[in-house]
């Protein structure tokens, strides 16, 4: 019988991803460039379903049943570009081409414009979750037509993580649409990395706790509000100890954070779009500051390290403080997040369904949290939502949590323990809820020295103030 879909590209995604469908009962054709890892495949693993080996694309796409389903698993870039052109001749008009890697979505979007002209679907699926997630149910996110989602969408269904009983996978919206949304899922991962490391950052310096200390905090802080796989690997990595030194192995650890690029792209693009997502900057940049490893010392031979003091007294009110700014700030990186979602989808016109986004990250991937129903939630009741902080749930949160925020921030900076992301978020709630900002002072140097104009409050039109000359104000 003909295999029910392919898989090209073998390396440990591919193959992972392979045997998940085989495990689900589908006939899967599995194809790699170099045939080695194809023997591998069913050598160590074919007894795990119904495998279809193929030497050559040629073979594999033989192997299947029309509407052909192939997934490409290479590496990002040129090869997937290589792997596509070598295999479009060999499709027929209604085969679908499924891109499972990393891809930006922008070439996710050339990609699916050129196959279209000769009548193939193009899916652009973001995975998420890693090799594990490959193997036992990642979080898909594929783009591409509705037509292809209607022959794909039980597949990857099938073989995505469940969380009650819903599949952690939906059609996100047409062409790039699915790699958009990984991406910006990874950038929230930057920030709501960043700001747990923050959090410890200050229960250690502010607060004097021991690694292990904190990591009981973390433990406990999973039981609430901010119950996450983030959250209790954090305990898991503060709880270790290095076999080799007996120190904490979080001591022992270089401090230079290392990044794939996928966290800058999603500052790239919210660059591009002009949406304030400054919690995934700050976390990139934070990154980036750690691995400036020469200027760093520098800096520090230069103003000496201002080791500050363990300042607080009250630890118990300073470990409160810090879970709230916390959730805090990561209500606002989510808002952030999804505000940018809205914007892509307002101008690629991809209608995407905000509330599923939170439904499909709840399981397989890094961000899983218990917050993201929270979310789902939010966009259930009100699909127009104009940010994630002005829901019922998330007011009431953030307006609670607001105080000890504050506390913390002012703590941080007291102390001289950096703190970017936490003060950032502050101070883009802050900068939303004005009632008046200076960018109105902005908009008057601005046509001061360029004559670039302005609006007024009180009537319509733009204006010039002749700055030079008599500083009257001329229509503009
Ligand atoms: P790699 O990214 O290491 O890519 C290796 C695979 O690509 C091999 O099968 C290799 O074939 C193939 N390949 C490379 N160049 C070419 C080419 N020019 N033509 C044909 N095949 C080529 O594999 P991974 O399994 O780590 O990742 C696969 C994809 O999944 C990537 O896009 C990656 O970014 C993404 N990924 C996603 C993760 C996630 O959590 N979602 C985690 C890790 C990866 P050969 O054996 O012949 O060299």
């Amino acid at each position: 019988a003909p295999a029910r879909i392919a898989v090209t590209g073998l390396a440990v995604m591919g193959s992972n991803l392979a045997r998940n469908l085989a495990r689900r009962g589908f006939r899967v054709a599995v194809h790699n460039r170099s045939s080695a890892r194809t023997e591998a495949l069913i050598s160590e693993h074919g007894h795990e379903g119904d495998f279809v080996p193929a030497e050559t694309l040629e073979e594999l796409v033989a192997s299947l049943r029309t509407p052909r389903q192939i997934i490409i698993m290479v590496k990002a870039g040129a090869p997937t570009d290589a792997v596509i052109d070598e295999l479009a001749p060999l499709l027929e008009p209604g085969d679908m081409v499924i891109d499972g890697g990393n891809a930006h979505y922008a070439d996710t979007r050339r990609r699916e414009a050129a196959l279209k002209e000769t009548g193939l679907h193009f899916v652009g699926a973001g995975i998420s979750g890693g090799e594990e997630g490959a193997l036992n149910g990642p979080s898909i996110m594929p783009g591409g037509s509705e037509e292809s989602y209607r022959h794909l969408g039980p597949v990857l269904e099938s073989i995505a993580a469940q969380v009650d009983g819903v599949p952690c996978c939906v059609h996100v919206g047409p062409d790039g649409a699915g790699h958009f949304v990984k991406m910006v899922h990874n950038g929230i991962e930057y920030a709501d990395m960043q700001l747990i490391a923050e959090a410890y950052d200050l229960l250690r310096r502010v607060g004097g706790l021991a690694p292990a200390e904190i990591a009981e905090v973390f433990r406990g802080w999973n039981t609430g509000d901010l119950e996450s796989y983030l959250v209790e690997i954090t305990a898991e990595v503060l709880g270790h100890v290095d076999a080799g030194s007996g120190a904490a192995l979080v001591d022992v650890i270089a401090d230079e954070a290392e990044q794939k690029g996928t966290g800058r792209w999603t500052v790239q693009e919210a660059l591009e779009l002009g949406v304030p997502v400054t919690g995934i900057a700050e976390a990139v940049f934070a990154r980036s500051l750690s691995g400036r490893v020469g200027q760093r010392e520098a800096v520090r031979r230069a103003f000496g390290a201002g080791e500050p003091a363990v300042s607080d007294q009250d630890v118990e009110q300073l470990v409160d403080d810090v879970r709230q700014a916390l959730y805090a700030s990561k209500v606002v990186a989510y808002a952030q997040g999804f505000d940018q979602m809205r914007a892509a989808g307002a101008e690629y016109g991809w209608d995407l369904d905000l509330g599923a986004m939170a439904t499909i990250w709840r399981g397989g991937c890094i961000i899983r949290a218990r917050f993201l129903d929270r979310i789902r939630e939010a966009y259930d009741k009100e699909p127009g939502l104009a940010s994630l902080l002005v829901d019922d749930y998330f007011r009431d949160a953030v307006a609670n949590a607001e105080a000890a925020w504050r506390r913390v921030v002012v703590k941080a900076v007291s102390a001289g323990v950096p703190a970017p992301g936490f003060v950032s978020a502050l101070a883009y709630y802050d900068g939303l809820r004005s009632e008046r900002l200076p960018a109105s002072l902005v908009q008057g140097l601005r046509d001061f020295f360029g004559a670039h104009t302005y609006r007024r409050t009180d009537r319509e039109g733009s204006f010039h103030t002749l700055w030079s000359g008599d500083r009257s104000q001329v229509d503009a």
